[in-house]
């Protein structure tokens, strides 16, 4: 029996790039920037680069050490509301009448994630919320230590549990290394493709069926 749905935060439950945006906009009106040209540059450069909002600051040529540790400063401190994808949102009013206990597991900065996490108001809509960062950078997913602590606060076992995750290296491999073998690769853009041994969805309204064996 399926006690719990874990699952991760950052474009599994809501589109990051609208947090992003947010961050833009919030920077942007104090340098009087443009802030749709940063999100431009943001969707060109993310995930191809360790400084994100230094190289989108020197894209628009208007780099400076300060500014880039101002914008960062705006990534983690952001007061904004954001909205679950409309499928997140439908499955976890569906779990919560099923009597199922619901969890995140998110990696990164845990002062930004708890950021985002308050713009979602997911605090109350989640059972346990674990930021693998809390333990260091090495223990973040895939490391299974994230894992076994939302386990333990849910307390289930890696059986009586269901994982979702966008990313392959780090959600699904996280879970294979803490045994949970109801895992879920989230592949909303087809991303993937086909993979051996992975199963994949694509939205969050397929999970349904697997919580009623
Ligand atoms: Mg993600």
């Amino acid at each position: 029996v399926i006690k719990a749905a874990i699952f991760d935060l950052d474009d599994t439950l809501y589109d990051q790039d609208n947090y992003y945006y947010a961050v833009c906009s919030g920077f942007a009106s104090r340098y009087n920037f443009n802030a749709d040209e940063l999100m431009q540059h943001y969707r060109r450069l993310k995930g191809k680069t360790q400084d994100i909002f230094g190289d989108v600051l020197k894209a628009i040529d208007k780099y400076s050490a300060e500014r880039q540790e101002d914008f960062f400063k705006e990534y983690s401190t952001v007061n904004t509301n954001l909205e679950l994808f409309s499928d997140a949102k439908e499955l976890v009013s569906w779990l919560k009448e099923k009597k199922i206990r619901t969890g995140i597991i998110t990696n990164g900065v845990p002062e930004v994630q708890k950021n985002k996490i308050k713009a979602l108001k997911a605090e109350e809509q989640f059972d346990s919320i674990v930021y693998g960062r809390n333990w260091g950078k090495e223990m973040e997913k895939p490391h299974p230590k994230p894992f076994l602590q939302i386990m333990e606060e849910l307390e289930c076992s890696s059986e009586e549990i269901i994982f979702v995750g966008d990313t392959l290296e780090t959600d699904i491999q996280g879970a294979i290394n803490a045994g949970i073998k109801k895992n879920f690769l989230l592949d909303r853009n087809d991303r993937y493709g086909q993979l051996n041994d992975i199963k994949i969805i694509s939205t969050l309204t397929e999970m349904k069926q697997f919580f009623e064996i």
